[in-house]
């Protein structure tokens, strides 16, 4: 076991033995993959073997994956005037309130367009909000854009994506599903879960950071207006020169993948929990009620705060991170949380510790060890502490 201890997968997992092989070697790789020479050929192949990776896992057709800088561009890319054959372009984005921040911002939609669909306590999107709504814009004729997130990022808890593609799809409309926390973590086809598009991002399965991809499931589907403009590369969806590098580890990342089975995470992740009420009978684990990914737990104890928390284990080796957005490196509230209806003197304790494929036993009793301490020194005196 390193003297650090990451749990903090989310956010970023480290850059598996077979990405970090691969990028190395393409390290030499010599030549821009739109040359007509050898040397850009050979590049080319690298890419279009990678890209055929990165369908197979999501079951997508590899003319249907477009690399991006990572999932906010691709998040960016897909909430945008989509045209199917012969189709008319969607005049609502409707979303649910737990989205990433990236999804929230609803991009090339006016924000006098865009929805929130509520969630209940466990974060789980309430259907027949959605079911109600598009049957309200359909009988004006008004073509809906719908996403929702596979996963959450906070919480780990899972949509029930199927069930809204039939919802969406019967309402003429078209879904977009965020599945950057789910891939490689749950099974994720893209037909299999009624998705149009599908966002994933290589840096939380195991890639480099900046380098994700868009993927459709039709070929149907048109975007007639790329965000980044100029070159031809992606089929004209998104010009720039390719991230050869970052997309060479994206696939041998994907390729490395497997099956998601999840069964070993689960088991850390129950003796965690089961591990954290040892040591506080009154923590709360966020969206326990509701089905969520193998390897992430959303925890608070009532007056700790996780600013303060995070600090002392970080201290004591341990990288994990608050449940709300800190991209600045600020703890901020968590929108997840105050959707799910979480008073805000609890939610500001979110402490999120997520696990990887490599997380071992030893490093959740040595987590709960500094935990234990933790919760010690910060509530001096209350009750609920278990002996
Ligand atoms: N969507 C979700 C659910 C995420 O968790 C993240 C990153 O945390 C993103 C999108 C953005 O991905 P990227 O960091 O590749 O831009």
């Amino acid at each position: 076991m390193s003297t650090r201890i990451y749990l903090d997968w989310n956010a970023t997992a480290p850059v598996c033995a077979e990405a970090h092989a691969a990028v190395t070697a393409a390290l030499g790789l010599l030549g821009n993959p739109s040359s007509v020479h050898g040397e850009g050929r050979a590049v080319r192949k690298c890419l279009e073997e990678a890209r055929a990776v990165v369908a197979d896992l999501v079951g997508a057709e590899p003319r249907n994956v477009i690399f991006t800088s990572g999932g906010t561009e691709a998040n960016v890319l897909a909430l945008g005037p989509w045209l199917d054959a012969g189709g008319k372009a969607p005049d609502r984005l409707l979303m649910s309130a737990v989205e990433h921040p990236s999804v929230r911002s609803g991009h090339r939609f006016a924000a006098s367009l865009v929805e929130d669909l509520p969630v209940d306590s466990n974060g789980v999107v309430d259907l027949s909000v959605l079911a109600a709504r598009l049957d309200e814009l359909s009988g004006r004729s008004l073509r809906p854009l719908v996403s929702i997130m596979h996963a959450n990022n906070e919480t780990g808890v899972i949509q029930p994506i199927v069930a809204a593609a039939d919802i969406v799809h019967g309402a003429g409309g078209l879904l977009h599903v965020d599945a950057v926390q789910s891939v490689g973590r749950v099974s994720c086809k893209i037909n299999e879960l009624s998705a149009d598009f599908l966002t994933l991002s290589g840096h939380k399965l195991g890639a480099p950071t900046g380098v994700g991809a868009l993927v459709t499931r039709n070929d149907a589907l048109h975007l007639p207006d790329a965000v980044i403009k100029g070159g031809g590369q992606e089929r004209g969806r998104r010009a720039g020169t390719e991230n050869v590098l970052g997309i060479i580890g994206f696939g041998a990342a994907a390729a490395a993948l497997g099956e998601a089975s999840g069964g070993d995470v689960i088991r850390l992740r129950d003796r965690l929990e089961a591990g954290l009420r040892d040591v506080t009978r009154d923590t709360v684990v966020f969206g326990q009620g509701a089905e969520r990914v193998p390897n992430t737990t959303l925890f608070a104890v009532p007056d700790i705060k996780a600013e303060t928390a995070l600090i002392a284990l970080d201290l004591a080796g341990m990288a994990v991170s608050s449940g709300a957005a800190c991209s600045s490196g600020k703890v901020a509230p968590s929108h997840v949380l105050a959707a799910m209806g979480v008073p805000p003197r609890l939610a500001q304790g979110a402490i999120r510790v997520s696990l990887g494929p490599t997380t071992e036993a030893a490093e959740i009793d040595f987590f709960l060890k500094a935990w234990r301490k933790v919760v010690m020194r910060l509530s001096k005196g209350r009750s609920g502490l278990a002996a």
